[in-house]
């Protein structure tokens, strides 16, 4: 199985498909509304700007086309996709055309607009495109855009040739610090999971996928904290009966199975209406604990029995009969960890001494006892 997906780790994505996709599609709302404002000052005011009058037109169609492939919830990929090469395409097409009207132009270099296009391809593709991807594609686009003004059969003026080095080395810088951002932003990314994913092994048991015991400790601690407020408690110490029988007569690939499925016994039945949500987590070997806030001596005897109960009718691994004993102990005002768990494995204790198959449960006062079975 996914580690990730056995620890319930959030997505790789941080962002999600639906914030993503609503950041595109104000992306595009807003780049077509400059191409608009561009394209209709063009004509208004009959500027000699060809990537107005030739480019940004095609340009506004492929981005309405754009919209309705976000709008309609296809495939995001593909509009991410689609959006760097056709934006790509477009910012090389403006410098192709600012400098074959350099030669006409003296003053077309410094024009800076081209580049400060690549520079937008290249930010979407660090943010579109998986790093491995982005990387190689933006030192290739970038490499070429440089080269392009040089490989056209075009004489710049002198002033314009200092221009566009000057533009182009400025371009260079930002895709350098761009590229930076990036490169942080990944090993952030990367170095935030690999903490998550340690910390979720550190507290959680590789076989049930329980919390282990160092989880639970902290559930036990605020069961005291709101014992000291006047709020009842308890917990349960819940060993498998004669498991190491299991293991012995059907191998420790089936005892595992059945501690895997002990485990969803109590995830399925542990919790209560009306009460605050119990902490199920693995105590150790075929031991397990539950903690249950808010739930008194009386309650606790009730929550054991229909425990027991789920034990005897669940459908076991090769048939197997399985049952379990319960120690429940109910806190104290004043008691610490150690004495609210030593009255549990007493109980427990008391209960595997006595038959089995049973829960006993020790109330407030050490002469509330009692014995369910
Ligand atoms: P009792 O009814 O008195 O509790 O008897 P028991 O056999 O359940 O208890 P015992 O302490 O004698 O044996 C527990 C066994 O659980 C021994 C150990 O090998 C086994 N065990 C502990 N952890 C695991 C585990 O992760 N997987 C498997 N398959 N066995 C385990
Ligand atoms: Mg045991
Ligand atoms: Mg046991």
């Amino acid at each position: 199985m996914d580690p990730q997906a056995a620890l319930h780790l959030p997505s790789r994505d941080p962002y999600g498909e639906t914030v993503r996709r609503r950041l595109y599609i104000g992306a595009v709302v807003c780049g077509m509304a400059l191409l608009l404002f561009g394209v209709v000052m063009q004509r208004t005011l009959n500027l000699p700007e060809p990537y107005l009058q030739y480019v940004a037109p095609s340009l506004l169609g492929l981005s309405a086309l754009n919209l309705w492939w976000l709008l309609s919830g296809r495939a995001l990929i593909v509009a991410e996709v689609a959006s760097v090469v056709v934006l790509a395409a477009a910012s090389m097409a403006h410098i192709v055309l600012v400098s074959l009207g350099a030669a006409a132009l003296p003053g077309a270099y410094p024009n800076s607009g081209p580049y400060w296009a690549v520079i937008s391809v290249c930010v979407l593709a660090f943010l579109a495109l998986p790093p491995r991807r982005a990387t190689p594609f933006n030192l290739t686009y970038l490499s070429f855009c440089l080269l392009l003004p040089w490989l056209l059969p075009t004489t710049y003026a002198a002033s314009s040739a200092s221009g566009l080095v000057r533009v182009q080395l400025n371009a260079l810088l930002v895709f350098l610090l761009v590229w930076g951002l990036s490169w942080f932003r990944t090993q952030y990314a990367s170095q935030t999971q690999s903490q998550e994913l340690l910390r979720r092994m550190a507290f959680t048991d590789a076989l049930t996928g329980l919390p282990n015991r160092h989880a639970v400790y902290p559930a036990v601690e605020a069961l005291l904290r709101d014992a000291a407020q006047g709020q009842a408690g308890s917990l349960f110490l819940i060993d498998l009966d004669h498991f190491k029988r299991i293991n012995d007569r059907h191998g420790h690939g089936v005892g595992d199975e059945v501690l895997v499925a002990a485990a969803q016994v109590l995830r399925n039945c542990a919790t209560e209406k009306g009460s605050p949500p119990p902490t199920v987590g693995r105590w150790g070997g075929e031991e397990f604990i539950v903690v249950m806030p808010g739930t008194p001596p009386e309650r606790a005897g009730v929550r054991a029995e229909r425990l027991l109960a789920e034990f005897r009718a669940w459908n076991w691994p090769q048939h197997l009969g399985v049952t379990a004993s319960i120690g429940s102990s109910s806190v104290r005002v004043g008691e610490d960890f150690s004495g609210l768990l030593a009255r549990a494995d007493a109980a427990l204790y008391a209960a595997k001494s006595s038959g089995r198959d049973r829960a006993v449960v020790r109330g407030e006062a050490e002469l509330e006892e009692s014995a369910l079975c």
